[in-house]
């Protein structure tokens, strides 16, 4: 699905910054570096960016019921 508006441990809004993440990462970069330079240092934080697996491109073909 689409990534949580803040992560669920701290609070952090995380959803604005998902799309910068995506773009740099897939352009080449280390997701770490680039988490660090968005401003997360909390591993909950950074959890969320990782773990997430992004369905929303397979989903949206479907119709809502
Ligand atoms: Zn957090």
């Amino acid at each position: 699905m689409m990534i949580p508006i803040r992560c669920f441990t701290c609070g952090k809004p995380i959803a604005d910054k998902y799309a910068k993440f995506k773009e740099e990462v897939e352009s080449g970069k280390n997701p770490s570096e680039v988490l660090i330079s968005l401003g997360f240092d909390r591993y909950c934080c950074n959890r969320m960016f990782l773990s997430h697996v992004d369905l929303f491109p397979q989903i949206k073909h479907y119709p809502r019921f």
